[in-house]
């Protein structure tokens, strides 16, 4: 028997008519890419959707069609997420820093149509547009005073589009599966591949993010987005936050940490979401000048392991909570957030650090298993550990138009393989010990590369660490730790390995430590370890 409820679809565009509704006055703040800082309120917001979605309707964008936008986080592209979406069109979000031959591949197997272009990417694009196969026409994200001498073709203002359109419209009501919008992973090897997000998986996403104990969105916070747009939706921050009312300040352009800590202390900032070479980047200029956080509260560190002693600094310094997140673009992004619990607030801090430095309890709706090499589900004891692989409604069921990908990433039941080693512990906390390519494989034992990452950046004179496995005669693999030194150290490889003896076990420790000028970083800031192994590829033990 079916229940007899309203199916009433989960659609994008009705959650910034409700924000506008029922809470007119929040305030969305952006970094403006032509420089000062704009304002506007949620009212204002979804009335320049709408006129966006006519506009879009205007230049002849049908539902279905891919529109990309290459853009930092601020109010415009905000519009965009809306109205591209909201008028069943999918909004291609295009990661700038992506190498030219990639570029090109996701622009041509999306099929875009139209190419939304913040001022700051038009000399990029203008170099690539000659690769472009279907783009009808581009639409440059500024007002007609600083629209810029182009060789684009077909090029409209952004401000001028919109100005023409009335921001009158009925949003149109279709099946919540609807595609809404597309972002590529910026894969290590190969093309990038294609996650097809819909209406109704990124309002569940939204939602589940939402109900996590203790994260406490709502009308009175002021959430700060570093983490882009162009990279998984901003990890569901904009929809989520107009959701519950909180603030949104984007960042725009100048993710500097003097930039950051100038934003968050004018605007009461309460929450930022990041990655950790943001926070690195953000703790330094706060050491470096004396300056204080005045209204942030606390940090959600993700992408990438949150390193403990980035924690410590947060909270022992700055009295800042740091919590962790974990997830991938094929998640939505958010599989599990990372919080001290009610019964461990009276842990020292060191203990709860310990606790944060997993990476959480599954959000509601994400589903996590690990297996062995056979595909033996593996206990949940804190202790095996194996392959991590979810399910859940804001999982892909495959990759965009890339059957062969496709075929790979599930198991037989239809799980999906993250590529992580991880443990489960008895309370449902989930610990990566590593990706399945990065793990070091030593004599039959894994050791980590993060773990030892971890603890490197712990030592005050190391700015950052890279561990990746070499080749060993008797142990097949043993780990080799790169380090990029803070300016003016001379810490050598005896300073390293004495650093790191009581905080790993003995035969986890590096063989080698090698210093380099930089470390090598994908479109995501992400370490590229596979560069790494590369470049280290001929690299012997002493
Ligand atoms: P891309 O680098 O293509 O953008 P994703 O952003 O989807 O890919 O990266 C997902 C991967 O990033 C995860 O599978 C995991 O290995 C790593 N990752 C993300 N968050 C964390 C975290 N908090 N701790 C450790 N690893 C993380």
């Amino acid at each position: 028997m079916l229940g007899m409820m309203m199916d009433r679809p989960l659609l994008i565009a009705p959650v910034i008519e409700y924000a506008a509704r029922n809470f007119p006055d929040q305030e969305v703040v952006s970094g403006a890419v032509e420089g000062g800082v704009h304002r506007y309120t949620y009212v204002d917001a979804a009335r320049r959707s709408r006129q966006m979605a006519n506009a879009l309707k205007a230049l002849g964008v049908s539902p279905e069609d891919r529109v990309g936008t290459i853009a930092w986080n601020t109010y415009r592209h905000l519009e965009l997420y809306y109205g591209i979406s909201g008028i069943g069109a999918v909004c291609h979000t295009i990661n700038p820093r992506l190498p030219a031959d990639q570029f090109g591949y996701v622009v041509n197997h999306a099929k875009d149509q139209f190419l939304f272009i913040d001022l700051t990417f038009v000399p990029l694009v203008e170099k690539l547009q000659a690769m472009f196969e279907g783009v009808r026409g581009y639409v440059i994200m500024t007002d007609a005073e600083h629209m810029p001498e182009t060789s684009l073709p077909n090029v409209h203002c952004y401000e001028d589009l919109l100005a023409a359109q009335s921001d009158e419209l009925e949003w149109p009501e279709f099946d919540e599966n609807t595609a809404s919008s597309l972002c590529y992973t910026s894969g290590t090897t190969g093309n990038p591949k294609g996650v097809l997000y819909s209406h109704r998986s990124s309002l569940l996403h939204s939602l589940c993010v939402l109900a996590t104990p203790g994260l406490d969105m709502g009308e009175e916070k002021a959430l700060l987005p570093v983490v882009p747009m162009f990279h998984v939706n901003a990890w569901g921050v904009p929809y989520f936050a107009l959701m519950v009312g909180a603030k949104i300040v984007f960042p725009g352009p100048r993710l500097d940490g003097a930039s950051l800590s100038s934003l968050m202390n004018e605007e009461g900032v309460t929450d930022a979401w990041g990655v950790p070479t943001v926070w690195m980047g953000l703790l330094g200029h706060m050491r470096s000048t004396g300056e204080k956080f005045r209204s942030l509260s606390r940090v959600m560190i993700g992408g990438s392991a949150a390193p403990k002693a980035m924690m410590k600094e947060f909270q022992e310094k700055h009295g800042i909570d740091a919590i962790q997140g974990w997830g991938m673009t094929e998640m939505s992004p958010i599989g599990t957030i990372s919080l001290v619990r009610p019964k461990d607030r009276d842990l020292p801090l060191d203990k709860q650090i310990d606790m944060k430095a997993k990476q959480g309890r599954a959000m509601f709706g994400v589903e996590m298993k690990i297996v062995d090499d056979s595909g033996k589900s593996l206990p949940h004891d804190g202790v095996a550990q194996g392959e991590l692989l979810v399910r859940g409604p804001a999982v892909i069921s495959g990759y965009y138009e890339n059957p062969e990908a496709s075929k790979k990433a599930f198991d037989a039941d239809g799980w999906f393989r993250t590529g992580d080693v991880s443990r489960i512990d008895k309370e449902g906390y989930m610990e990566i010990v590593d990706r399945t390519k990065d793990v070091i494989k030593s004599g039959g034992e894994w050791i980590s590369s993060i773990d030892l990452e971890n603890a490197a950046v712990g030592h005050p004179e190391i700015a950052e660490a890279a561990v990746i496995g070499v080749p060993h005669p008797k142990w097949d693999e043993r780990p080799l730790l790169v380090v990029v030194r803070e300016a003016n150290s001379s810490v050598d490889k005896a300073g390293v390995l004495q650093f790191l003896e009581d905080k790993i076990a003995k035969w986890q420790l590096p063989d080698d430590v090698v210093f380099v000028d930089e470390l090598p970083h994908g479109a995501t800031g992400k370490l590229q370890k596979a560069k790494l192994r590369e470049d280290f590829k001929d690299f012997r033990l002493s």
